[in-house]
């Protein structure tokens, strides 16, 4: 199979196989999905484990509370992703979703849906034994600074944003361009009918039908909103503000 003709494909590694496709049976990714415009398969990791108990956890080395899921089982169940990928042409990276990754951007997503797809690794417990991410290169990708129950819910988030970004599966492409994070800022505020709702108006300008002003207006809602709730962007749209600006100079 060619590169283009790939269906992008995310295999997810999950002891809750019965959690998906879940909420993306729905909607557009549920429609996308029956349409094969994107591929799901899960692999139950208990089954690749190899006791008469079907055991995947064990206590951590070191005392503590809770459980570790254990690196050899893991890694069985890694390893069958990767060969069902291989069989599909190979390339999609293995990504463990835990709060102790870098936190998912927009960019990352980008790079992902342009990929063959991604290979999803979810912990429940304490989490993961180190060394099975380490001897296969896993990336490690949080969700936010905040702790999840289980990493399902995080997979479920970055395969809906990735497939979001494949062609065809939006109905209105030209709504991802405009998009936060598209030109790195928040998007401005929307309004519909009616034009007046409890006494609240929507901004004039929009009502005005004046194009250049409409644009005018949202990219400096988008300017300041940014300021306002995210210096962090603020800071980097600057200085790339600033470098494009030094380059039309000269
Ligand atoms: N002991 C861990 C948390 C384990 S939570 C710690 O303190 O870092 C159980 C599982 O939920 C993790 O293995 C991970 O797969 C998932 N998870 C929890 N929070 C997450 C987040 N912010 N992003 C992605 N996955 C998360």
């Amino acid at each position: 199979m060619t590169a283009t003709s790939r269906i992008w494909t995310a295999r997810v590694l999950t002891l809750f196989p019965e959690m998906f496709p879940g909420m993306l049976g729905h909607s557009l990714a549920g429609k996308a999905l029956d349409r094969g415009q994107w591929a799901l398969s899960t692999l139950d990791i208990r089954d690749f484990a190899e006791d008469s108990h079907r055991s995947v956890d064990d206590t951590p080395f070191g005392g503590g509370a809770g459980m570790v899921m254990r690196a050899d089982v893991v890694d069985r169940a890694v390893d069958a992703a990767l060969r069902a990928d291989e069989a599909d042409g190979g390339g999609s990276p293995a990504v463990y979703l835990t709060p102790r990754g870098r936190v998912l951007d927009q960019e990352r997503v980008r790079a992902l849906a342009n990929g063959p797809g991604v290979i999803l690794l979810c912990g429940r417990y304490e989490g993961i034994d180190q060394r099975v991410l380490d001897a296969r290169g896993v990336e490690e990708v949080s969700l936010g600074d905040f702790v999840l129950s289980g990493g399902e819910p995080a997979a479920l988030a970055l395969i809906d944003a990735c497939i979001r970004l494949l062609p065809g599966v939006m109905g209105d492409e030209g709504s991802l361009e405009e998009e936060s994070f598209e030109g790195g800022l928040l998007e401005y505020p929307h309004y519909t009918r009616p034009a007046e709702w409890c006494g609240r108006m929507v901004p004039d300008v929009l009502l005005s039908g004046h194009h250049a002003k409409i644009s005018a207006w949202r990219r400096a809602e988008s300017e300041r909103i940014t300021r306002e709730r995210r210096p962090d962007l603020w800071a980097r749209y600057e200085r790339s503000a600033t470098v494009a600006d030094g380059k039309r100079a000269k």
